[in-house]
């Protein structure tokens, strides 16, 4: 009689979750929960919110992805009783029991409790935040007409970006490129203000200094307003309060898009394991949960010693993570010896606007848009499953690429 397969638990389908249960779904009886239907290809946002790409490509229904050996289960993970080993999901009463359980639930916007940031800012981590932000372009847009004088309409259309990271970088870049767009085929006067608060003394800190050159120099070109070692001290419905050298002012802004942080997700809070002083959860070389055999952990809710500080909060490391972490998970259930890996860094790419990128490539910067189009080459090969990478590529070489103009609303 066939021995009845160990149950593999997968809480979070991201870049840890969704890609450790595609590389165990063959030979365990693998259940992922997740909160929402979709993966999401975050490294791509930038590009749905300009419509260079579309929902489907970068955020395929797991039920599309998954064939009939991985059971999908759309819910909450609310708690989990690790001596008896279940969990327990919103919206019903079971519990899931498993044999190892993986957890990868990612993290969170953090607001730092900055006041009004959490209700008068959008967070930009999901494909509905990016529909948020886009169909706000387009209202303010929609009401600014061709007759204002620039400084006018320069005010009115302020979209401020906090967080002066890749993500404000990638997203204000994009944001700039759309609005100059609709700046011609509107025939309005002048062009939009975007700006970028940053509290450090540099943008795109976590690079290096080749790529920030680049990245400096197409923020120029493209008129984007930095402020650097400027601090968000209050958010308000319509502007913010910043603090730079001692001094406070207000600015007025139609939309303010906050990407200044990521923290654990609240699950991991209120669970009991070993966690250092930001609620990372302590793992082994292995990925096992220390002290907890049977628990593994990955991606942007896991501290590894060792890991270069590049690496860490990225996809990059939570897409090796899940190579090692369901090697690891068939070992251990078949009573093996648990591995370790070195994780690379697989090189720096940016998103800058709809015609640029920058890569690095054999150590040098390569901008332009050979390097926007080689970026975009490079994901379509991480997404997951051959199938979808196969569909996306056609889409792409077929259908091409180009940003979908934000036209008044009514008119698609
Ligand atoms: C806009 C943006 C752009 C980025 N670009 C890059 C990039 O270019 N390169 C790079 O390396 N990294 C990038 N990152 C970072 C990268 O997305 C994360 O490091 C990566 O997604 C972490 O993977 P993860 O599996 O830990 O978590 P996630 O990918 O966040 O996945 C967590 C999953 O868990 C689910 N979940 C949450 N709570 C629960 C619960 N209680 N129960 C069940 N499911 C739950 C979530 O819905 C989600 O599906 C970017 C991040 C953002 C926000």
């Amino acid at each position: 009689m066939a021995q009845e397969r160990k149950k593999v638990l997968i809480v979070g389908g991201g870049f840890g979750g969704l890609f450790t249960a595609l590389e165990l779904a063959e030979s365990t009886n693998v259940t992922l929960v997740s909160d929402d239907d979709h993966f999401c290809f975050r490294p791509l946002l930038y590009e749905y919110l300009s419509g260079e790409v579309e929902a489907w490509h970068i955020a395929p229904d797991y039920k599309e992805l998954f064939g009939a050996e991985i059971n999908f289960v759309r819910a909450a993970v609310e708690e989990v009783d690790f001596k008896n080993r279940k969990a327990k999901i919103s919206s019903r009463d079971e519990l899931l029991d498993y044999d190892a359980l993986v957890l990868a639930v990612g993290g969170v916007t953090n607001f730092w409790n900055v006041k009004g940031a959490e209700e008068f800012t959008l967070p930009f981590r999901t494909i509905a935040d990016a529909d948020r932000i886009r169909n706000q372009m387009v209202r303010a847009l929609d009401k600014v007409s061709p007759t204002l004088a620039p400084q006018d309409a320069r005010k009115k259309l302020t979209f401020a970006i906090v967080g002066g990271g890749a993500s404000g970088v990638e997203l204000a870049t994009k944001m700039s490129d759309l609005l100059e767009d609709a700046f011609l085929r509107r025939g309005l006067k002048g062009e939009a203000h975007v700006l970028i608060v940053e509290m450090s003394d540099k943008i795109v800190p976590g690079m290096g200094e080749d790529i920030r050159e680049y990245v400096e120099k197409v923020l120029l070109e493209k008129h984007i307003d930095v402020n650097l070692q400027t601090k968000v001290l209050e958010v308000k419905p319509h502007g913010i309060v910043y603090e730079h050298n001692g001094e406070q002012s207000e600015i007025e802004t139609v939309t303010t898009v906050w990407t200044a942080g990521v923290k654990v997700n609240p699950l991991i809070e209120k669970l009991d394991l070993p966690k250092d002083e930001h609620d990372l959860i302590l793992v082994n070389p292995t990925l096992q949960v220390r002290n907890f055999d049977n628990v593994f952990a990955l991606g942007d809710i896991a501290k590894l010693e060792e890991v270069s500080p590049i690496l860490v909060g990225t996809a990059q490391i939570a897409f090796q993570e899940s190579e090692l972490l369901a090697k690891n998970i068939k070992a251990f259930l078949s009573g093996k010896d648990l591995k370790t890996k070195q994780f690379q860094e697989l090189g720096e790419a940016v998103s800058l606007g709809t015609r640029d990128g920058a890569v690095i490539v054999g150590g040098n910067v390569v901008g332009g848009f050979l390097a926007r189009d080689a970026r975009f080459a490079l994901y379509t090969s991480r997404l997951p499953t051959w199938h979808h990478r196969l569909k996306v590529g056609a889409s792409w070489f077929f259908g091409g690429t180009s940003p979908k103009p934000l036209q008044p609303l009514g008119i698609s």
